[in-house]
């Protein structure tokens, strides 16, 4: 019998996330099968509870669900608590559903295993602070960098994350207007400005000599987060689609119990987006 998973979002027409399950199911050789479904906040109650009651075995929850299906879950993991956000739902045996959070842990498998850059000792800057800043957190924490700032458009967002991580380490808090004078080792763009190809405003100074750019997002063409990267000489200026891959690993992992390889993955979906540029 096939086991069936899906991914909720508000759009979802163009998630890559059905590819990416489908290949890793065919790598690892799981009878499953995996949909994107458009889901609007509104319904998103119904449409879990009648997912899971016809059989479906995991969801992803993407935007604008991470927040609710972190409400809905009946038990979390220790990273979706701190995350306050699941991106992923597993229907357990014992018929509870788990909430987990795979976005830090995918992001940091991308940052140390796939580019070989590590994060301890370093200092660190993270813009923005939505839900996806929360999510990365304790996972980027755990690689112990020197210092992590995060500068956010609405500096009072940006406080209360460190407020809510200060039991884990001392976070910077700030605006980007307060980051003049100040340099980085990595910075990590984790506003949604790339969706439409804007930048928060940044001092020409902020990345060291031969610094890394991570931008959270992606796209089939380079990012403004990763064209600054390259202007600014960043040793490597980089878009969110191994984090996604990375990500939906974690979540295969959870829900199969099996780890599937990502640099093939990875190698297949970075060269299908060239060949569309
Ligand atoms: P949220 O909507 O929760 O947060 C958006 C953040 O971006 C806020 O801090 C907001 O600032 C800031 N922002 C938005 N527009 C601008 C702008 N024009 N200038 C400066 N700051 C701006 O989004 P998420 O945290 O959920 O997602 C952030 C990004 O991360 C998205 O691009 C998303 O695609 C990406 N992402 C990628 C993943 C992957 O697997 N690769 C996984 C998860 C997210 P303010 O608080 O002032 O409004």
């Amino acid at each position: 019998m096939t086991d069936r998973y899906a991914v909720f979002g508000y759009p979802i027409n163009h998630s890559k996330s059905p590819r990416i399950h489908q290949l890793f199911a065919e790598q690892t050789q799981q009878n499953l099968s995996y949909q994107a479904q458009a889901v609007p906040a509104e319904q998103f109650t119904t449409a879990v509870s009648e997912f899971f009651a016809d059989g479906g075995k995991g969801l992803n929850c993407t935007v604008p669900l991470k927040e609710l299906a972190w409400q809905y879950a009946a038990e979390k993991t220790p990273r979706a608590e701190f995350a306050k956000a699941v991106n992923t739902l597993k229907m357990q045996d014992n018929g509870l559903l788990l909430g987990d959070n795979t976005d830090g842990c995918g992001l940091v498998r991308d940052l140390t295993d796939n580019h070989s850059i590590q994060l301890n000792g370093k200092r660190l800057l993270i813009l923005g602070a939505g839900g996806a800043t929360r999510g990365i957190l304790a996972p980027l924490l755990e690689q112990q960098p020197t210092s992590l700032t995060i500068a956010n458009r609405t500096v009072a967002k940006a406080q209360g994350l460190a407020a809510d991580f200060q039991t884990l380490a001392i976070i910077n808090a700030c605006g980007f207007e307060d980051l003049v004078g100040q340099q980085f080792d990595i910075i990590l763009n984790a506003t949604s400005a790339s969706l439409s190809d804007q930048l928060p405003p940044l001092p020409d100074n902020l990345l060291v000599a031969n610094g890394i750019c991570y931008d959270l997002a992606y796209s089939n063409q380079a990012t403004a987060f990763v064209r600054w990267g390259q202007q600014h000489h960043a040793q490597k200026s980089l878009d969110g689609l191994g984090m996604l891959i990375e990500q939906a690993a974690e979540a295969f992992y959870l829900w199969r119990g099996v780890r599937p390889q990502t640099q093939d993955v990875i190698a297949l979906l970075n060269a299908e987006r060239a060949a569309t540029n």
